[in-house]
């Protein structure tokens, strides 16, 4: 007995009918409500609410640690000149040394060069030291977990496990990540062609995996989030992008913007200028939180995005990430993602990505 978990990323709770997913639509389905931010998995493993962890995304404000520190070397005039008119190419000649830790030495992201040494980046999925992997290791049971880019499309991910089962290979404990919807999503929109192919294509795959391995393993088979149609693009104020180091820094992801503040005077300035903004501004006064959420924060509503941002070249057609109240969560079904197994669960309603912890760590204790 396995324990097997296919994260089916951005399969919505919205895409379940019988006409495109008969298979996974004849099924007992919760909906899972994910937690403010970027990082699913961390609310998963760890049973924390990502407003408790602060593990939001995967750049946080760390000037000390962070990876590109080396920029403040850089006379001020020649990193604005590098932002404004070298940066693509300094990326092209630094991705042709490629050689480590060369490659690491600008962000993947967008940042300006000017702000990106207040950063530091973390881009696994959950911490090292989360429970479930404890637990893991206490238990002394065998276990991977397979990602994008060691997996790339859906099909390599059906494929893997096939194979592995084949072979007698399959861990005590292996985690699967089904991750060509997410893009496509973002790019093409929930509404299009190529997303509904994929969400077909997933409720095969699943048939197939269900009917083959339900027999002699446990299988959880859950998404992340789902998706939410972009209706407004929301522009950051001039005035905060003229004022941006003098004072204060922010990082824009595409669904918040996050402030830290050096001079107090700065304060009310940055206020006034987010509560035009038609968001939640939020303030953070947890010393330990700090360098997750900023000193305040404006998060959108949900299907507004911030453009431009540090992750985006074009503005998405949907998103998701949002801090998801729980009156919005019960109308917006668009914004869950599901949950099911070949085991009951009991389960009555919908349940947060945090719960889930409680559903795979006692899975694993049974073994
Ligand atoms: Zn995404």
């Amino acid at each position: 007995m396995k324990i097997l978990l296919f994260l089916l990323d951005a399969f919505s709770y919205d895409y379940l009918d019988r006409k495109t997913t008969p298979f996974l639509f004849e099924q007992e389905v919760t909906p899972l409500i994910p937690v403010f931010g970027f990082k699913q998995l961390a609310a998963a493993f760890s049973g924390r609410d990502s407003l408790l962890t602060g593990l939001i995304a995967d750049y946080y404000y760390d000037p000390k640690r962070s990876p590109f520190r080396w920029t403040s070397w850089l006379p001020r005039p020649i990193r604005l000149f590098a932002d404004v008119f070298a940066r693509s190419r300094l990326e092209t000649l630094i991705k042709h040394i490629r050689v480590n830790p060369y490659v690491e030495l600008l962000p993947h992201a967008n940042i300006p060069i000017e702000y990106s040494r207040f950063f530091s980046v973390d881009k696994n999925p959950f911490p090292r030291d989360a429970p479930i992997l404890q637990l893991l290791e206490e238990k002394k049971l065998s276990y991977r977990f397979i990602f994008y880019p060691s997996v790339r499309t859906n099909l390599e991910a059906f494929h893997m496990i096939v194979n592995m089962h084949k072979r007698g290979k399959l861990p005590d404990f292996l985690l699967v990540h089904f991750p060509s919807l997410d893009p496509i999503s973002h790019i093409y929109g929930v509404d299009s062609m190529r997303r509904e192919m994929l969400t077909r294509n997933l409720d095969i795959m699943m048939l197939k995996l269900f009917r083959t391995l339900s027999d002699e393993h446990i299988i959880l088979a859950f998404s992340d989030h789902g998706m939410c149609r972009v209706t407004k693009i929301v522009p950051i104020p001039r005035r905060l992008w003229r004022e941006i180091g003098d004072g204060y820094v922010f990082f824009l992801d595409s669904i918040m913007i996050r402030f830290w503040i050096f001079k107090e005077s700065k304060y009310e300035f940055i206020i006034d200028n987010l509560e035009k903004m038609n968001g939640y501004v939020i303030n953070c006064y947890d010393a330990k939180l700090r360098p997750f959420f900023g000193d305040v924060m404006l998060v959108c509503r949900p299907g507004h995005i911030i453009f431009p941002n540090y992750y985006d070249q074009n503005p998405p057609k949907a998103m998701h990430g949002y801090l998801t109240m729980n009156h919005e969560v019960q109308r917006a079904r668009t914004l869950a993602g599901i949950l099911l197994s070949n085991v009951p669960l009991g389960l009555k309603g919908s349940i947060w990505m945090y719960e889930l912890f409680h559903i795979i760590k006692s899975f694993i204790e049974d073994m």
